[in-house]
């Protein structure tokens, strides 16, 4: 998975919206319903449910039918009718506003649909009515780690202090640390959940899970599961989660139609199935399963999003093969996008494969969304924030780069992010801890080129100031559970330095050989003792005074660059030029790096202009581009003063960066048309011509004329022919296309003669 940088992604952060909710798991209802005699009834009916007992039904039923709206909801609830059970809350809290229990239950059964946002309302709700409420705080708990967010597990200790009986919330701690990749953590938090119920049936899930991620039979568990409950279905459904959480989708899929089978109306495991099988490109089934779930009632947001993003597909989305590719575009972009999306496509997997020294099996898939939210769909109920791109073994679903602002968004980097993954998780068999795959991806960013990949950012320059980096055997966590906002983005920059430092210190066949000893099952701590024969705390202690050292000058000098930069935008605001280049000079080496909006580079461009002084301001600015600059404005202006300073070859590349970020600008491809002619690159003018159409060009005369030439010099005359009669109907009159007309006419009677 790629992320958006840092910087974009902190206004989402600031308002506290977790971009990708995890959606539509299934969470054991709690026993013990409320606390009033009347819950007697619901906790019977609980307790034969949680038992298999045929009688379920028929209990619940009889709840639905009650006058006590309360009752009548849980009934409603445990018959899944969750419409008319949402309304009888609604009426029942109406009626007992000061009835913090009732209002957890209701919020659980937002959880169990998938809403969090409504959910975590009813929660505090319930808190302000009585703070100490243990499933409130259970309520909340679920909420975060749903949202896989870092606070989960601080919610459910608060519940256990406030009830320690709570075997839910204890259950969720084992959750949480196999989630963070802790798998013995998980199994101690299980044992004590068995410990205050012998019936904890999550808790012997987990360690059925625990078992069966290590290709365990995990028999001990699952038979005491199936004593208690022969018909748990959701045992296999957490099983089905942890699987996809680990990438290991194809298993995943095995274990919810285990689930299934067992229990076809386990709507959440339903949803996840048909969600998994998207993701893997079988959306035929995948609209089945999801259409199953939405007549049930069961219509989660997820259920809902999956189903018009299939449509969306269906409708507008073309496909292009080639023996070992599937490319999967917007129809109203594919003519546009296929030349650029392809090439890099081939020259990646050509890279990792001699890289890698591996082939892929079959052939890979790439899909690019330009509606953002029809991609996001296809990332949600996954880990991580606002990502950009999203492997499913051998499926990438990314963003088109006409799905984000202009300029921000390095689509080639992204592309190789996730096939670097692709060929990971194939020679793993999808068994690597996320941290390396995460790491090698964004190291790989770079390696295909120094001015690719994130660059430096406040965040993991504050997290390296504050000591706040992970140690190695716990750097998962910071993907999965983060505790503060940055720690992803700072996990993503740390897993990259930790693969450029083993590639530093040992080289690169290292990093492969730790991909095989992944692939032959060995965890974290194991592959670093075998491959660099250390203790991951000996590591720590050589890569953490490594990486300080590396980034000193940005940590040490970041607080005064700060300030400093703030009084060079006003000396730029104020125009008083001297002070810019002055005070601009000063600090741009001190965060080089820092190349967003406000940087230093281009304020001294700027400034040398308002000097008259084109070659410093040139210079600037390539320094901009060399470092990363992606401003679309800033590099089509470097393009130009290069054409002009007779730096044909240095012009064409920095376009041919721009369009590695952007593709949407007609004017960019007419400029990198005409010095392709010049260099006697017909065939990459022929490109850029046709993007300059592709893009929706108004000078279509223009466009046409500039493709026959690029078409005559390659040699390619009745194309020529085609394209200067198209450009002649657009415009008549327009002289040079009516000259070469006569020219390529009088070459074919030319060549008729002979
Ligand atoms: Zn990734």
């Amino acid at each position: 998975m790629r992320l958006q940088s840092a910087l974009l992604a902190a206004a989402a952060l600031s308002a506290g919206v977790y971009l990708a909710q995890r959606g539509g798991l299934f969470h054991a209802t709690p026993v013990a319903a409320q606390s009033s005699q009347a819950n007697q009834q619901v906790t019977q009916c609980e307790t034969l449910r949680k038992h298999g007992d045929p009688g379920t039904t028929a209990c619940y039923e009889r709840l639905s039918m009650s006058k006590d709206l309360a009752i009548k909801a849980e009934g409603l609830w445990g018959l899944r009718q969750y419409f008319p059970a949402n309304d009888a809350f609604r009426d029942a809290v109406k009626a007992r506003p000061k009835d913090a229990n009732l209002r957890v239950r209701w919020g659980l059964l937002y959880v169990e649909n998938s809403l969090p946002g409504d959910a975590a309302d009813l929660f505090k709700e319930a808190l302000d009515l009585d703070a100490n409420n243990a499933k409130a705080l259970y309520g909340m708990a679920l909420v975060a780690s749903d949202a896989f967010a870092g606070n989960a597990a601080d919610f459910a200790e608060k519940a256990l202090k406030a009830d320690p009986s709570l075997v839910e919330a204890r259950e969720l701690l084992a959750r949480i640390a196999l989630e963070d990749n802790h798998p013995e953590k998980a199994v101690e938090e299980a044992k004590k959940a068995l410990d205050t119920s012998n019936e904890a049936l999550e808790a012997l899930s987990i360690l059925a899970t625990v078992d069966w991620l290590d290709d365990k039979p995990g028999k001990e568990w699952i038979d005491r599961v199936f004593k208690i409950n022969p018909t748990y279905a959701e045992a296999y459904a957490t099983a089905g989660h942890f699987f996809v959480i680990n990438r290991r989708y194809d298993e995943g899929i095995q274990y919810y139609r285990k689930a299934l089978e067992l229990k076809p109306d386990l709507w959440a495991a339903r949803a996840e199935l048909g969600v998994n099988l998207m993701r893997f490109g079988q959306n035929e089934e995948a609209r089945t399963q999801l259409e199953q779930c939405f007549k049930a009632n069961y219509s989660s947001p997820l259920v809902r999003n999956s189903l018009k993003l299939l449509d969306s597909i269906d409708k507008n989305v073309e496909t292009f093969n080639t023996p070992t590719t599937i490319l999967k575009l917007d129809k109203k972009e594919s003519t546009l996008l296929r030349p650029y999306f392809q090439a890099e496509l081939d020259r990646a997997m050509a890279t990792y494969e001699k890289k890698y020294k591996f082939k892929i099996p079959g052939p890979v898939q790439l899909e690019v969304y330009p509606n953002h939210p029809d991609f996001e769909v296809r990332t949600m109920g996954l880990p991580g924030l606002g990502a950009l791109g999203v492997t499913f073994g051998k499926v990438v679903a990314m963003d088109s780069p006409s799905g984000r602002p202009p300029g921000s968004f390095h689509w080639a980097s992204t592309l190789w992010h996730e096939f670097s993954h692709v060929y990971v998780l194939s020679m793993t068999n999808h068994r690597v801890p996320r941290w390396f795959t995460e790491g090698l991806a964004v190291y790989e960013e770079t390696a295909a080129s120094p001015d690719w990949g994130d660059r430096l950012d406040p965040p993991s320059i504050m997290a390296m100031k504050d000591k706040k980096l992970l140690p190695i055997a716990d750097l998962d966590r910071g993907f999965i559970h983060p505790t503060y906002p940055e720690q992803v983005f700072v996990s993503y920059f740390q897993g990259g330095q930790v693969i450029g430092f083993i590639v530093e210190k040992w080289g690169y066949d290292k990093v492969l050989a730790m991909i095989h000893a992944f692939g032959d099952r060995k965890d974290t701590v194991e592959a670093i003792e075998q491959e660099l024969k250390l203790k991951p705390e000996e590591f720590d202690q050589q890569f953490l005074p490594w990486v300080e050292a590396k980034y000193k000058k940005q940590v040490e000098g970041f607080e005064s660059w700060q300030q400093q930069l703030k009084l060079l935008s006003a000396s730029a605001k104020a125009k008083k030029w001297d002070d810019v280049i002055k005070d601009g000079n000063a600090i741009r080496d001190l965060y080089p790096d820092f190349v967003e909006t406000g940087n230093v580079y281009e304020f001294l461009a700027t400034a040398y202009m308002a000097k008259d002084d084109q070659a410093k301001a040139m210079a600037e600015l390539e320094r901009y581009s060399t470092i990363g600059g992606r401003s679309p404005g800033a590099l089509k202006q470097l393009a130009d003063w290069q054409i002009q300073a007779g730096k044909k070859r240095e012009a064409a590349a920095t376009l041919e960066r721009l369009n590695l970020i952007y593709l949407e600008d007609e004017t960019a491809h007419e400029k990198l048309g005409k010095p392709y002619m010049e260099l006697k690159n017909p065939n990459g003018a022929i490109r850029e011509y046709q993007a300059m159409l592709a893009a929706g060009t108004i000078d279509k005369a223009g466009a046409h004329f500039g493709l026959a030439q690029a078409f005559n010099a390659a040699n390619r005359p009745a194309d020529a022919l085609d394209e200067v009669y198209t450009a002649l109907e657009a415009a008549p009159g327009f002289k040079p296309a009516q000259a070469l007309l006569r020219e390529l006419n009088a070459k074919q009677s030319g060549n008729v003669k002979q």
